[in-house]
C-alpha cells in the first residue's frame, strides 16, 4: 500500500509569528501513519527546521533553481534547501507556470536538480478550466508528465511523488470531484505504468485544489489520489489538523478492512 501524504503549501504567507502559532501544535498532534510535509516560504525554512526537529513532519520547499551555484540573483538552490532540512521540493506549480513562465523544459531541469540531490521532487501538474473545457486534459497533464519521462527517463519518477492540481481547483473552492480527480490520477498512473510499472505502482499522486477537512476522506477513498497538496487550508491551525486526521482515519479503516 501506497503511504498517504499530505503536503501544506504556504505560498507566499506566513511571519515568524504565524510559523510560531501553526507549527507547535501540528508537532504535538499524531496523525501516524500520515506523512506530513510543510512547504513555507524560503525566508523561514530555517525557522520551520527548527520548530519541526525531532518531530515527523518533514520540511519542503516550493521551489528551488536548476543551477547549483553562481550568478543567478534571487535564486536558491537545491543544496541550499538540502542544508536546511528539506527532503521536499515542489516543482511546476501551477503558479510558478502561469507567473513565472516556467516551462516543461525548465520544470524538468529543476526536477533533475531536486531528484540528483537525493531529495523528493513533488512535480504539479494540471490543466486550466478552458483546457477541461476542450476536452484537453489529458493532453496537457500527459505532456507535463512526458517532459520528465522524455528527459530523465521513468526511473527519476522513482523516489517521486506527482501532484494532479487543476488549476481551475486552486484557491477557487471549486474542488474537483472525487470522480474527476480519480479519472485524471489513473490515466496519468497508467501512462507511466506503461514506462515503468514498479515505478507506478509505488508513485504517490496527491490531489491538490481547494483540499480541506471536509472533502479529503471522500478523495483519498479513491483508489489511485494517495494523498493531498493543501494550500489555504494549511494555514488555519485547526482546519489543517483536521485534514491531517481525517486522512490518518482512513487509512486506519482501510487498513482494518484488508483481509
Ligand atoms: C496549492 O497551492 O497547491 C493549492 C492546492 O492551493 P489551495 O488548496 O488553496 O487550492
Amino acid at each position: 500500500m501506497r503511504q498517504k501524504l499530505i503536503i501544506a503549501n504556504w505560498k507566499m504567507n506566513g511571519s515568524t509569528v504565524l510559523l510560531e502559532r501553526l507549527l507547535p501544535p501540528l508537532v504535538r498532534t499524531s496523525v501516524k501513519p500520515v506523512q506530513v510535509v510543510v512547504c513555507p516560504p524560503m525566508a523561514y525554512l530555517a525557522q520551520a527546521g527548527a520548530l519541526l526537529a525531532g518531530s515527523r513532519i518533514m520540511l519542503g520547499a516550493q521551489n528551488a533553481s536548476e543551477h547549483n551555484s553562481g550568478a543567478y540573483t534571487g535564486e536558491t538552490s537545491v543544496t541550499m534547501v538540502k542544508e536546511l532540512g528539506c527532503k521536499y521540493v515542489l516543482v511546476g506549480h501551477s503558479e510558478r507556470r502561469h507567473h513565472y513562465g516556467e516551462t516543461d523544459d525548465l520544470v524538468a531541469d529543476k526536477f533533475a536538480s531536486i531528484y540528483k540531490a537525493g531529495l523528493v521532487p513533488v512535480l504539479c501538474i494540471g490543466e486550466t478550466e478552458a483546457e477541461r473545457d476542450a476536452n484537453k486534459t489529458r493532453e496537457v497533464v500527459l505532456r507535463q508528465v512526458d517532459a520528465i519521462l522524455e528527459k530523465l527517463g521513468p526511473c527519476a519518477l522513482f523516489n517521486a511523488v506527482v501532484a494532479y492540481e487543476p488549476r481551475w481547483a486552486i484557491g477557487t473552492g471549486n474542488t474537483a470531484t472525487p470522480e474527476q480527480a480519480q479519472s485524471v490520477h489513473q490515466m496519468v498512473r497508467e501512462h507511466i505504468s506503461e514506462a515503468d510499472p514498479i515505478v507506478a505502482r509505488h508513485m504517490p499522486i496527491l490531489y491538490g485544489g481547494s483540499v480541506n477537512a471536509d472533502n479529503i476522506a471522500d478523495l483519498l477513498a479513491m483508489p489511485d489520489i494517495d494523498g493531498g497538496l493543501v494550500g489555504g487550508a494549511s494555514l488555519e491551525s485547526e482546519e489543517f489538523i483536521d485534514t491531517c486526521r481525517a486522512a490518518r482515519l482512513l487509512r486506519n479503516s482501510m487498513e482494518e478492512s484488508l483481509p
